[in-house]
């Protein structure tokens, strides 16, 4: 592990990816007349790359010569973000290539690391342009932090990095009901909270996890042989992944899907929910801080679900008190709250579907972990 903070030097180069559809389609106007005069007095060169399709970045970045560019920056929402991560994590150098600084400039209508990144240095409650602006200001300071990503696998065999959340059940159902009200921007997930809360629906599957706390104390490699032959057996097999950085990032904590979780998971009691998500910033959108005590290299993923049964009323008082992030405080019997660094979630009835990071996946078997300080990202 390197110092925990680094500095853009001056003059630097960036790679600006935009998505000219991301949020109400203003992205290259604001970028044009907000955020290009600020970065020229700040000496930081760039080239846009305007992207024309779905996962454009994603190629991009894949393919891209890392050598050119100082950091990597990303005008769009969340989504085009997540591509920029996943693109990075399949290449070949990934290992360096991911420490190369990012940064994310809110263009989109799911702008949650943008918010979560103004969270973090204590600016609360911006929105749109005053966030834009809070964002530029970090990359012309170009101060860069380590950031935890989640590693996620399906049983379908995907293999996906997320930066921000997992998700099913009703926020993810919003989140994907909402695409169609994109031109209100932030809005349109208050719209598709009404619509969806008309017909709350219940999700059947069974949750395991890896509680966090359970990490530093229970593996108790002193009175576990087996155990700590492993540990190092793999601690001395790292040693040559790093002359050929070919190898994938190995997730130490998961089995396959075919084996049930190690002894010392918890299985979840509940198997019906209506809302599940993991999510590893504080906000899960500008104004929807759902994990206020999350940080950007905590080591956790943040486990909130909601337990079937909750009415209605419970649930808009849930939404409105996640404004402010004091949902917890409720108290409220249905609403969990887990700091875990693994999961696995199984769908008993195959419903809806999930999201990574806002982006959608097909309903089916997932599990994760946690990587601390995998990436770099321009913050306050
Ligand atoms: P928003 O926050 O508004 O959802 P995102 O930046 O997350 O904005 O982008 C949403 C989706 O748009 C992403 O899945 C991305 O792949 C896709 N996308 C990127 N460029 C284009 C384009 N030129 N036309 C259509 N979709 C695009
Ligand atoms: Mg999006």
């Amino acid at each position: 592990e390197g110092p925990v903070y680094g500095l853009l030097s001056r003059p630097c180069q960036v790679m600006v990816l935009l998505n000219p559809r991301s949020g109400s389609g203003r992205a290259l106007h604001l970028f044009k007349s907000q955020v290009q005069p600020m970065l020229t007095e700040a000496n930081i060169g760039f080239t846009i790359f305007v992207t024309e399709k779905h996962n454009h970045a994603w190629e991009l970045v894949r393919e891209a010569d890392m050598s050119k560019w100082d950091a990597l920056v990303v005008m769009a929402g969340d989504g085009l973000l997540y591509e920029v991560i996943n693109g990075l994590m399949e290449r070949p150098d990934w290992d360096s290539a991911i420490r190369k600084p990012l940064c994310v400039l809110p263009g989109g209508s799911g702008n949650a690391l943008a918010a979560s990144l103004n969270h973090y240095d204590s600016k609360n409650h911006c929105f749109k342009e005053t966030l834009l602006m809070n964002c530029t200001f970090f990359l012309c300071k170009g101060l860069h932090a380590p950031m935890d990503l989640v590693s996620l696998h399906t049983a379908s065999g995907k293999r996906l990095f997320s930066f921000l959340s997992f998700g099913w059940g009703f926020i993810s159902d919003v989140d994907i009901a909402s695409e169609r009200y994109r031109k209100l921007g932030a809005a349109r997930f208050t719209v598709g909270t009404f619509q969806l809360l008309t017909t709350l629906q219940v999700y059947k599957g069974r949750l395991s996890y890896l509680p966090a706390e359970e990490q530093t104390s229970a593996p108790d490699q002193s009175s576990c042989p087996a155990k700590q032959h492993v540990q190092q057996d793999s601690f001395s097999n790292k040693k040559p992944v790093h002359l050929s950085s070919q190898a994938m990032l190995e997730d130490s904590l998961l089995v396959p899907f075919e084996e049930q979780v190690p002894k010392h998971w918890t299985v979840a009691p509940e198997e019906e929910f209506v809302s599940l998500i993991g999510i590893h910033q504080s906000h899960l959108g500008a104004d929807f801080l759902l994990a206020p005590m999350a940080k950007l290299y905590d080591d956790a993923i943040h486990l909130f679900y909601v337990t079937a049964g909750v009415s209605r009323l419970s649930m808009v008082k849930f939404f409105m008190a996640m404004e402010k992030g004091t949902h917890l405080a409720l108290n409220h019997p249905h609403l969990h709250y887990k700091p875990v660094k693994a999961f696995r979630l199984e769908p008993l009835v195959p419903k809806g579907f999930m999201t990574v990071d806002g982006e959608v996946l097909a309903c089916e078997p997932v599990q994760g972990q946690i990587h601390k300080r995998l990436a770099r990202i321009i913050s306050g």
